[in-house]
């Protein structure tokens, strides 16, 4: 999921070819043979989720699923429909990452029709833990959120959980695993029928995220890398990196390197310009480091106190006044500008009990 802490809120109006909003139900031709499905995400700031329907050979490849809802599972083949299309000719499913928005839908679907579902590997330690049940799944997030200084945030945080079957019954491993790393014969590859998909390792809103680039059609299938009005949370897995920011930031410059292509997100509109959106996220967080630095300069020496000092969304909310899944967010993605900071140069750290403090050299 992409994360509104940063500068997002609820995703901006704006839909295909004038035609209203993004989130609008159907299946949108955005090039030949390539159709952007959106589907609900009911009580989530960001709405919807974009899956995107590739004509391949006989059937369809699917870059990401949804989330396991009845509602998305209903629009999926409506919208399949409306293209003469059903769920019995998904061949394939490439999952982007393996946040629930995206790749759940996907576990349910293949217990149906036995669909293969493929993953990047390194989203491996992750979906282990939210397949050893929800809570389980939870704790490594909740220790970092402690060593955040962010203890009342973290109750908070559990306490919304809402109740309901164990997690476990929506997670199951994919049927392979997509290695990302490139050879002599250059990037890593993806035939289907009709196409092939480069696989493009961008490490940062989770570990083993990947895009899946057309380069002949000029596409970039960018699950939530590269998001058109908000910025990707960044350290929301619960096998977290080790420098999460760090990650995102080069992910971005290399996809800054390949051609320019049209932005294919998982939330928000179409738009021409991965280079410019690219461009854009690369000042926002140069920003935000900024941000993050003059907090501590004046005074904040946690995450959770440096995020209380920065205002959140674009409508420039105080941490207080955002929801405990947000305020989650916040601080998470506070500290991984704070650690790079350190890697930086520009402040020390010192881990004192569990909580990591900061100061300017
Ligand atoms: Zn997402």
């Amino acid at each position: 999921m992409g994360g509104p802490a940063a500068d997002g809120g609820p995703a901006a109006r704006g839909g295909d070819g004038g035609r209203g909003q993004w989130t609008e139900p159907g299946a949108f031709e955005v090039a030949p043979g390539v159709y952007r499905v959106p589907l609900p995400l009911p009580n989530d700031a960001l709405r919807a989720v974009n899956v995107y329907a590739i004509r391949s050979g006989d059937g369809l490849v699917l870059i990401d699923s949804g989330w396991a809802l009845a509602e998305a599972r209903s629009q999926l083949d409506d919208a399949l429909a409306a293209i003469g299309s059903k769920l019995t000719d998904v061949s394939r499913f490439l999952i982007t990452h393996v946040h629930r928005d995206h790749y759940t839908q996907a576990v349910l679907l293949r217990r149906e029709f036995g669909t293969r579902i493929s993953l990047g590997t390194d989203e491996r330690p992750s979906l282990e833990l939210y397949i050893s049940g929800r809570v389980q799944g939870l704790v490594p997030q909740i220790a970092r959120l402690r060593g955040c200084g962010a203890d009342a945030i973290a109750e908070r945080f559990l306490a919304s959980i809402p109740a309901g079957p164990p997690a476990r019954t929506i997670w199951e491993l994919p049927d392979d695993w997509i290695a990302a790393e490139s050879g002599l014969a250059g990037p890593a590859q993806i035939s289907v029928p009709g196409r092939v998909l480069e696989v493009v390792p961008t490490p940062g809103h989770t570990r083993g995220h990947l895009c899946f680039r057309d380069t002949a059609a000029g596409l970039l299938f960018a699950g939530d890398h590269v998001l058109p009005h908000i910025t990707p949370s960044i350290g929301f897995e619960p096998a977290i990196a080790k420098l999460p920011l760090g990650d995102y930031l080069q992910s971005l410059r290399l996809v800054r390197e390949l051609p320019d292509s049209v932005l294919l997100p998982a939330h928000g509109p179409v738009s021409g310009s991965v280079h410019t959106r690219i461009d854009e996220l690369l000042a926002h967080h140069a920003a935000r480091l900024d941000a993050v630095a003059a907090a501590v300069r004046s005074g904040a020496v946690t995450a959770a106190e440096t995020a209380r000092l920065l205002t959140w969304t674009r409508r420039d909310r105080t941490l207080d006044e955002l929801n405990p899944f947000n305020q989650m967010l916040a601080v998470l993605e506070t500290a991984a500008h704070l650690d790079l900071l350190v890697m930086q140069s520009r402040l020390r750290s010192t881990v004192d009990g569990d909580v990591t403090k900061y100061w300017v050299p």
